[in-house]
């Protein structure tokens, strides 16, 4: 069967440029390819036993007021506004975080409060020699390091966000790039947070006291949104991997594992290393480098380890970060808190994360250790442990090395050359994102293609449009 339009993956992005397209196109036939035998990505949730567990703490926060009004449109009363309440594992304590500097002060000894402060002042001392738009400057702002000991000093950043990255992206933070920072805006630096002290409004801006949440979980969501892309006739054929992408003279050809189809334009969410393999064609046979650029992108996915509990969720926050990397997991997150109804009632379940290579098969004693960690902590007592279940996610974070924007440049040329057919969203751009960037990075992937006519100006999507996703900011 032909397609005008084929979709891989049906993950949020995937689903609402299907959307997307059929309100700009209403004739337009839309094939939406997903490997897994469910819908949603890594917003969906896991079923187990009676509950239901998301991959994380999935929130949902939005700045842009039309994602608000089409979450608000999709959930309607279903959409639960929730306070939340995080902390961070510091020093044997824990602090709240995003910190705030009274908190932060008081929590810790006062030796180490006036080290953490000693060397900031001392940093901001050093960096008043770095005349603003020198070489120095550039390399201090460019590298992960360099960023956050301009903002924290060195102390906070070697206590704190040094060993946290390492675990998160598993590489040495002076081999990342300050990209990701930019992106979060959590604790913007030790002198903001000072300031905060005296302005309501600019604590405000750091940090959202609230969130809102499915009732019934992330699932929910993910559910209406493939029930509205049904209503209007957009299929989907699950349990059905692309393996092949081959450019025919009038069409796309899509190879899966249960057939072959044609289809006019094809948009890609897929992981983008997997998608360049698809379309295993004689310019990545040739090109080395951009073979190289390709292998070398990383991603990191999680062990994510469930951890029942017959308590409240009330004796505990709604979620924790844990920088130490003698403490097996990265951050833990209290679902039940989001929603009574994601599980049965007087008990709780903590989701620990941890990040780890793709390649890496999780140790058979994962559990016993997380069990362990989790009382070294305070947070709970090994016996109260009810139930254990752990589920590895791929694709979870994508990593950025020092230079992944050069061979994400090489990757993008390549990509410019395949006319209609185009990468979008958090995997298909290996764009850090959220929820409502990945609608977004739909709905612009859906604008684009519908406006371009017959071809779609491919160079223009790669470096400049797909470029105002920069300006995605994470919101903790
Ligand atoms: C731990 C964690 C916590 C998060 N917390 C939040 C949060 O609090 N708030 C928030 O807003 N966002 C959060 N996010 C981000 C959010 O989950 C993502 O932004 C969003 O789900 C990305 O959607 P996507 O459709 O772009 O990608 P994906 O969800 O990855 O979808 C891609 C789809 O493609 C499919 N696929 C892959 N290969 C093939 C193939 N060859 N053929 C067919 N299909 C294929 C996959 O199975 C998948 O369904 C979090 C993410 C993680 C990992």
């Amino acid at each position: 069967m032909r397609y005008d339009y084929i979709i891989l993956g049906a993950g949020i992005t995937g689903m609402s440029c299907a959307e997307r397209l059929k309100q700009k196109e209403p004739d337009a036939t839309i094939l939406i390819l997903e490997k897994e035998s469910y819908t949603g990505g890594l917003s969906r949730s896991l079923s187990y036993k009676d509950w239901q567990l998301d991959l994380g703490p999935h929130r949902l926060y939005t700045p842009y007021q039309s994602v608000e009004k089409y979450l608000k449109e999709l959930l309607k009363k279903e959409l639960l506004t929730v306070k939340r309440s995080s902390a961070m594992y510091l020093h044997d304590k824990f602090v709240n975080y995003p910190f705030q500097v009274p908190n932060l002060l008081f929590s810790l000894s006062p030796i180490r409060a006036m080290q953490y402060m000693g060397s900031f002042l001392s940093q901001k001392l050093s960096d008043l020699r770095i005349p603003a738009n020198s070489p120095g400057k550039i390399l201090q702002e460019f590298s992960y390091t360099g960023y956050l000991k301009t903002r924290f000093g060195s102390r906070i950043a070697e206590d704190v966000f040094y060993p946290y990255a390492q675990k998160v992206w598993g590489l040495k933070p002076e081999n990342l790039s300050s990209w990701i920072l930019k992106k979060r805006v959590s604790s913007p630096n030790l002198s903001a947070l000072m300031s905060s002290l005296l302005s309501s409004r600019q604590r405000e801006s750091q940090v959202r006291e609230e969130f809102q949440y499915p009732r019934l979980g992330m699932q929910q969501m993910i559910d209406r949104m493939e029930q509205r892309c049904r209503q209007k006739n957009i299929g989907f054929s699950l349990n059905n991997k692309a393996s092949l992408l081959k450019r025919k003279p009038q069409h796309w050809e899509v190879t899966t594992l249960q057939g072959i189809y044609e289809s006019q334009r094809v948009i890609s969410t897929v992981p983008i290393t997997e998608m360049i393999n698809l379309t295993n064609n004689r310019f990545i046979r040739e090109d080395k480098k951009l073979r190289q650029s390709f292998r070398s992108l990383n991603f990191r996915k999680i062990l994510f380890v469930y951890i029942f509990l017959s308590r409240s969720p009330e004796d505990f926050k709604s979620w924790y970060y844990f920088p130490r990397t003698d403490i097996i997991f990265s951050r833990i997150s209290n679902l039940k808190l989001f929603s009574e109804e994601i599980g049965p009632p007087h008990q709780t379940v903590l989701c620990c994360e941890i990040p780890m290579a793709m390649d890496k098969t999780p140790d058979s004693n994962t559990e016993d250790t997380v069990a362990r960690d989790l009382e070294k902590t305070g947070l709970i007592q090994k016996e109260e442990i009810q139930d254990a279940y752990c589920h590895s996610e791929p694709f979870c974070y994508p990593v950025y090395d020092l230079i992944f924007e050069a061979k994400l440049k090489l990757i993008f040329q390549y990509l410019s050359r395949l006319t209609n057919l185009i990468s979008t969203g958090r995997q298909g751009l290996f764009h850090h994102n959220n929820i409502d960037h990945a609608i977004l990075m739909g709905w612009r992937a859906a604008d684009y293609c519908h406006n371009s006519g017959f071809i779609i100006d491919l160079p223009r999507w790669y470096f400049q449009t797909i470029r105002t996703f920069d300006r995605f900011k994470i919101i903790d």
